[in-house]
């Protein structure tokens, strides 16, 4: 699939994003009144950046690879947590895209597990949350790659 060489190639534009976290161990996150518990296993996490500039694509996208930060949205608490590895995101560049209509249509065709209000407080499409566990054994990374790679999604991986 098209691969990008780090989120300074992404132009100044909107659009939508996957990530791919792996819980490496069990552990907890607590935000306010809420509360989750994550299993070892891949995750993805749907997400957009409907601005410019400081809220662009390319912005969005290197805030989640860096673990510096101070912790703001849901997401933030896992991509700084030491039992998550961010694998990879995966790019729509459909400025037209949002992030509910790709899981809509991630989960006709995946079996998955949605983590509860987990990401989704702006939602307006009653998704359930934006965090989803991939509940079949046989989806990888390289089956992924292949999933987006066959759908014209980019692919970005950090440090390179
Ligand atoms: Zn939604």
């Amino acid at each position: 699939m098209s691969q990008l060489n780090g989120p300074d190639e992404i132009a100044d534009q909107r659009g939508t994003y996957i990530l791919v976290l792996e819980a490496i161990e069990k552990f907890q996150i607590r935000i306010k009144q809420l509360k989750w518990t994550f299993q070892p296993g891949l995750l993805l996490y749907f997400g957009s950046a409907k601005g410019l500039t400081s809220n662009s694509l390319r912005n969005r996208v290197k805030r989640h690879f860096t673990t510096k930060k101070k912790n703001f949205w849901h997401i933030d608490y896992l991509t700084t947590h030491s039992a998550i590895v961010l694998h990879r995101a995966y790019l729509n560049l459909d400025e037209r895209s949002t992030e509910c209509q790709n899981l809509a249509a991630f989960s006709k065709d995946v079996e998955i597990a949605i983590l509860s209000n987990f990401g989704s407080s702006d939602c307006k499409n009653k998704c359930g949350g934006h965090l989803v566990y991939l509940t079949s054994k046989y989806l990888n990374l390289k089956w992924l790659d292949d999933y987006f790679g066959e759908r014209e999604w980019l692919k970005i991986t950090e440090g390179t």
